[in-house]
């Protein structure tokens, strides 16, 4: 007979906590559904401009217990070079490691762990992203994560075997956001390649994200995080803003049996003479109920001005995290995989489907190049 040693206890690694995590990324607190979050297996990425303060108010306010996060967000001002992967602000007196200081400042502030200052990674600058590797693993901290904000083309360039090579040298966890001026998806092949990254690179989440952060989770991300809005939901390249980047009336709603989000005002227009898709999700049954209304879900078409944005916020977090804890309550990572293969194949036919109650000449939903890509269309 063996005697074990009594098992001392271990200091959990923060990291851990984020494993298996499907995320809400904010950016801005006042229409965010935070209260709605499940402490228990999700969590919250706050990216806005007060960010920190964010953090203070939820987790004093509310007492959030799940992980949070702040993404310092510097991609969104700066592009990074082979000199300057990290954009960081003025060191102390104290402290010649810039870097550290602003990596500590983030601990001070409650993240979880520390999300590198990452300027945008432009497509196929290995050298950038070649340095920031190097950097962060100089810094020999378990407690960072290193950002790896990259311009949507590094997937579909002829750079990708690199990207995948340097970010497995990485000894950190990383978090993936891809940048692009619209759907960073969009372009053919871009999917299958971004399925590829989380099959090859371990240690790896996806951020900022809508619904790719299921398909990443599935092919081997450890964590993920879906934007509240849709400025949360991809990072753009730095430059000069065009007046299109405000925020327009009608609220971005994830319509559940497509997989995408489509705006409320253009949703209901489309379907102005068929009898609207209803949505029985956590948010819109109980909302139904107190109104005195019909059980079967709330119409679809009823989130088309800025008042129902919030609403519309609530709804997005109860599909996904419905979908999530549905995809991921299997015994076998194939298993997973064949659920949300299934799930991907039926938006497909909902496209089609809603296509046919529109009938309206021109005004169809076209099917997304990634949701093609997750039903195996191509
Ligand atoms: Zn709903």
């Amino acid at each position: 007979m063996t005697l074990l040693p009594a098992r001392s206890p271990v200091p959990e690694h923060p990291y851990h906590r984020l494993d298996g995590r499907v995320m809400l990324q904010v950016k801005r607190a006042e229409d965010a559904p935070l209260a709605d979050v499940s402490p228990l297996d999700s969590g919250i990425v706050f990216c806005g401009s007060k960010a920190a303060e964010d953090l203070r108010a939820l987790t004093s306010g509310h007492g959030f217990s799940g992980p949070v996060l702040i993404d310092p967000a510097a991609y969104e001002r700066y592009v990074a070079t082979p000199e300057r992967p990290f954009i960081v602000g003025q060191a102390s007196l104290f402290n010649d490691d810039e870097l550290a200081e602003e990596l500590d400042r983030l601990l001070k502030q409650k993240s979880l762990m520390a999300m590198t200052p990452t300027g945008y990674l432009r497509a196929g600058d290995t050298r950038s992203l070649s340095a920031a590797v190097h950097r962060v693993t100089g810094l020999n901290r378990s407690d960072v994560l290193l950002t790896v904000p990259i311009d949507a083309g590094w997937l579909t360039g002829t750079a990708f075997p690199d990207l995948v090579s340097l970010l497995r040298r990485a000894p950190v966890p990383k978090a993936v956001i891809l940048g692009a001026s619209w759907d960073p998806l969009d372009r053919a092949g871009a999917a299958g390649r971004l399925r590829e990254l989380f099959e090859s690179v371990p240690e790896c989440g996806l951020l900022r994200t809508d619904l790719a952060a299921l398909d990443a989770m599935v092919h081997g991300a450890d964590f993920a995080a879906i934007g509240d809005s849709p400025s949360a939901r991809h990072a753009r390249p730095p430059g000069p803003r065009g007046g299109g980047a405000r925020a327009r009336s009608s609220p971005a709603l994830l319509i559940p049996r497509m997989l995408t989000y489509r705006r409320g005002e253009e949703f209901a227009t489309v379907l102005a003479e068929a009898d609207p898709p209803r949505c029985p999700c956590d948010f819109c049954a109980p909302w139904m109920r107190r109104r005195g209304l019909r059980d079967d879900g709330r119409p679809l078409t009823s989130f088309t001005t800025e008042l129902e944005k919030a609403e519309a916020h609530a709804h997005n977090l109860a599909v996904w995290s419905a979908l999530w804890s549905w995809v991921q309550n299997v015994d076998s990572r194939s298993q997973g995989l064949s659920k949300w293969k299934r799930i991907c194949d039926r938006a497909v036919k909902e496209h089609r489907l809603l296509n046919e109650l529109a009938r309206s000449a021109g005004g169809g939903f076209e099917i997304p190049q990634a949701l093609k890509t997750w039903a195996g269309l191509v």
